[in-house]
């Protein structure tokens, strides 16, 4: 259920554009932030990369919303104030955050860098940290988080690419790197040309693996192909092509944003071959228990990165040149590119010039 959130005065000021329910539709908003702790970084926002995820989360389609909701979890910018316990980050510095500004930093799961599955894991927007205080996203002009969450930006990597690599290229490689899917010469399937596919094609291409796209929209192939290099290109809604690929491929990393079948897919993989699921699909799928005995088939899940994964995602796409393929559109054109997103219109990624678009109501 859709909740509204207990509004904290915190000493900071701070804009943004805010959905207000379920509609979805995101207009400016005056909010703020906390103070700079002692182990804290702030810092100014410049680009924000718009992912499905805020728009599952702005139309409530997880069920968990709370509004207003500032989304944005692919913040990339510039450090404007540190603590003074702050140890890796200082003033004028690139960063950025992704899709978690906390965690309980003491289990089992935190000590082995995996933040991302501490059950006290904090996302960046619409969420509440431990002390009950909501968490606004980077459709906003500034951003504070702990410094263990904060990631830096290599120097030859462009702030408005790199903010996707922080949910959509780390949700990809992480897999990719864990189900051991990234050995020279595999076969690796992505199923969903968007944001998150777009990104599994080129770090599955840096690993040295024959990459198949998988996907409903016949008119991606040609730049699937030609542009980011993938081998082979299926449409899933054409059963002869998909009969024809069957138990051709080591992995697969389904990206897709709503309810599709995965029968075929399954079909698509070798023996020992696994089905990585990223999307955030909110009904359940048909899961046919048969279809995995023979040939000893995983079908797995994969939630974003641990912050130490996402720089060493990061470093190694600024290394490899494994950038995505952005629209930058400016902030009063925001509702609009969540149309298109909804209707798959966009190649790959949008991403938010907040530093020059996004401008405090007087
Ligand atoms: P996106 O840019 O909208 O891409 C999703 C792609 O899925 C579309 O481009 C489309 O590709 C395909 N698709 C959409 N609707 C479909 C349908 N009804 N049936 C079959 N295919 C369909 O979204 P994204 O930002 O990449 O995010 C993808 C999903 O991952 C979202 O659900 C998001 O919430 C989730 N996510 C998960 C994590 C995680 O940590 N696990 C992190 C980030 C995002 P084609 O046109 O090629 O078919
Ligand atoms: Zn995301």
């Amino acid at each position: 259920m859709a909740t509204e959130a207990k509004v904290f005065e915190h000493p900071k000021k701070a804009f943004g554009w805010a959905a207000r329910d379920s509609s979805g539709v995101l207009s400016p908003f005056n909010f703020s932030r906390r103070e700079t702790g002692e182990k804290d970084v702030a810092f100014k926002v410049l680009y924000c990369g718009i992912c499905h995820t805020d728009l599952h989360m702005m139309k409530n389609e997880w069920g968990n919303s709370i509004y207003p909701l500032v989304p944005g979890h692919e913040l990339a910018g510039i450090v404007t104030e540190v603590g003074s316990k702050v140890e890796k980050f200082k003033v004028g510095d690139k960063v950025g955050v992704g899709y978690m500004v906390d965690s309980c930093r003491s289990c089992e799961n935190c000590a082995e860098d995996l933040e991302n599955y501490c059950p006290q894991q904090t996302v960046t927007c619409g969420a509440k940290y431990r002390d009950g205080s909501v968490t606004y996203g980077g459709y906003s002009d500034s951003m504070v988080a702990d410094e263990h969450f904060v990631i830096r930006i290599p120097d030859s990597l462009p702030l408005d690419v790199a903010g996707p690599l922080l949910c959509a290229g780390v949700t990809v490689y992480s897999p990719l790197r864990h189900f051991q899917l990234d050995k020279p010469g595999m076969n690796i399937g992505v199923v969903g040309l968007g944001g998150l596919g777009h990104m599994a094609v080129k770090f599955a291409k840096a690993f040295g693996a024959n990459v198949t796209v998988i996907s409903t929209s016949p008119s991606k192939e040609k730049e699937a192909i030609e542009h980011l290099g993938a081998d082979s290109f299926l449409v899933s809604r054409d059963p002869d092509q998909m009969q024809a690929a069957m138990g051709t491929l080591n992995g697969i990393i389904d990206t897709v944003s709503a309810s599709h079948p995965i029968l075929p897919l399954i079909g698509l993989l070798k023996s020992n071959g696994k089905l990585v699921m990223v999307g955030g699909v909110a009904k359940p799928l048909e899961l046919p228990v048969f279809s995995l005995l023979g040939g000893r088939k995983l079908v797995a899940g994969s939630l974003i990165g641990g912050i130490k994964e996402t720089q060493e995602m990061i470093d190694f796409a600024a290394e490899h040149n494994v950038t995505p393929d952005i629209e930058v559109v400016p902030i009063d054109y925001v509702n609009t590119a969540m149309e298109r997103l909804e209707k798959a219109d966009v190649k790959y990624r949008f991403v938010i010039d907040i530093g020059n678009t996004l401008k405090p109501s007087p």
